[in-house]
């Protein structure tokens, strides 16, 4: 992590000492939803309904129903009902939850680049005056070339401006901004542009109905953490599902619902906080906050305990508490 692109100095993160060959792996997000894919037609109980968009969900203490755009289908009826369906989640508000959101006013660019030299497995945030840039380390593309995907944060009115350049000049602006420490860019791809909202829904559970993913708690992507804590949310739910349905008790109960809710929000709170302190902290152009994370980061940079503790922490190796198999209903 550097302040501005000087690659000679800010905090170094390595995955030594933490027994794992790696601090992460860059996962694309159409391979994950292609595995999830997978997963889902693997088992027999579970019925796929595409291109059908939700648009009415209602609960009662009975029931959850469902209903699809323009009754595309009969209605859905269930014990309880899980809503996934982004950070602007309209299920969330017809359950009648209200969400806390923050608009950053600031806009993510993706794009994958190829690049002259090779980037040797090391992923770099640059925290610049204005715009944050993360050059994440890919697999070479087919033709051999060495590829990154560069995320660039900047205020929305210049990200249009950026998005309004020709792919050259956009890579030319990415390789300035990069200092050009690996040689010329090419734009090998799109460019997907995303307004940086973040969302915390005022519950993450109602009447026979649970939130999950980013309905419930939607991260800005600096700690690249959102998708992890979706997947958290998830199993604590699965798992206090299982345990009902081994007692034989009702899966949409009030109780295992509140418990939910209880856990997710514990697990999620600090994260989420800490994201929004960090991003402040690290994007604010002002002389003092800028004086600020260059000492963070010189600092942490000085400290090898603090080092080898967040490396533990990125690979999951640290020692915290884990989240136990099936949570107590009290
Ligand atoms: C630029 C960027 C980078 C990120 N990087 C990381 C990272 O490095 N690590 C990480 O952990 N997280 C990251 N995240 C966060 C991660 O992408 C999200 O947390 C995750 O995608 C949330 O999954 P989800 O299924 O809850 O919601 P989504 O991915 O938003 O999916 C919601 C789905 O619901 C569907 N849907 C919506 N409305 C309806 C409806 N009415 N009926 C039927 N279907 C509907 C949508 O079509 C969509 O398929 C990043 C996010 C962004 C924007």
């Amino acid at each position: 992590m550097h302040d501005g692109a000087d690659l000679d100095r800010g905090l170094r993160l390595d995955a030594a000492r933490t027994g794992r060959d790696a601090l992460g792996w860059i996962v694309p997000n159409h391979a994950l939803r292609r595995a999830g894919l997978a997963a889902a037609l693997a088992r027999p109980n579970v019925r796929l309904i595409d291109a059908a968009p939700a648009v009415q969900a209602q609960t009662t203490d009975a029931l959850a129903r469902l209903d699809a755009d323009r009754g595309a289908l009969p209605s859905l009826r269930a014990r309880l009902l899980a809503a996934a369906d982004r950070r602007f989640s309209a299920v969330r508000r017809q359950l009648g939850i209200g969400a806390e959101m923050g608009d950053f006013g600031r806009t993510m660019i993706v794009a994958r680049v190829h690049h002259r030299l090779p980037h040797g497995a090391i992923a770099h945030e640059c925290f610049g005056h204005a715009r944050t840039l993360a050059m994440l380390p890919l697999p070479p593309s087919p033709d051999g070339s060495h590829a990154s995907s560069a995320v660039l944060t900047v205020d929305t009115p210049e990200a249009a401006d950026l998005l309004g350049l020709p792919p050259a000049g956009y890579a030319a602006f990415i390789a300035r901004e990069f200092q050009h420490q690996l040689g010329p860019f090419a734009l090998a791809g799109e460019r997907h542009a995303y307004p940086l909202v973040a969302t915390w829904a005022h519950r993450f559970a109602a009447c026979r109905a649970a939130l999950v993913g980013d309905a419930a708690v939607g991260m800005h992507p600096v700690t690249a953490h959102g998708f992890n804590l979706g997947l958290a949310g998830v199993q604590t739910l699965a798992a206090l599902l299982a345990q009902a349905r081994r007692r034989g008790q009702d899966i949409g109960a009030g109780t295992l619902l509140a418990a939910y809710d209880r856990e997710h929000q514990r697990a999620s709170r600090l994260i989420y906080q800490g994201t929004n302190a960090v991003v402040g902290l690290f994007t604010d152009a002002r002389p003092l906050p800028r004086l600020l994370r260059q000492a963070v980061l010189r600092g942490a940079d000085r400290l090898p305990p603090l080092k080898a503790a967040i490396a533990r922490h990125l690979t999951g190796t640290l020692d915290t508490p884990c989240l136990t198999p099936a949570l107590r209903i009290s």
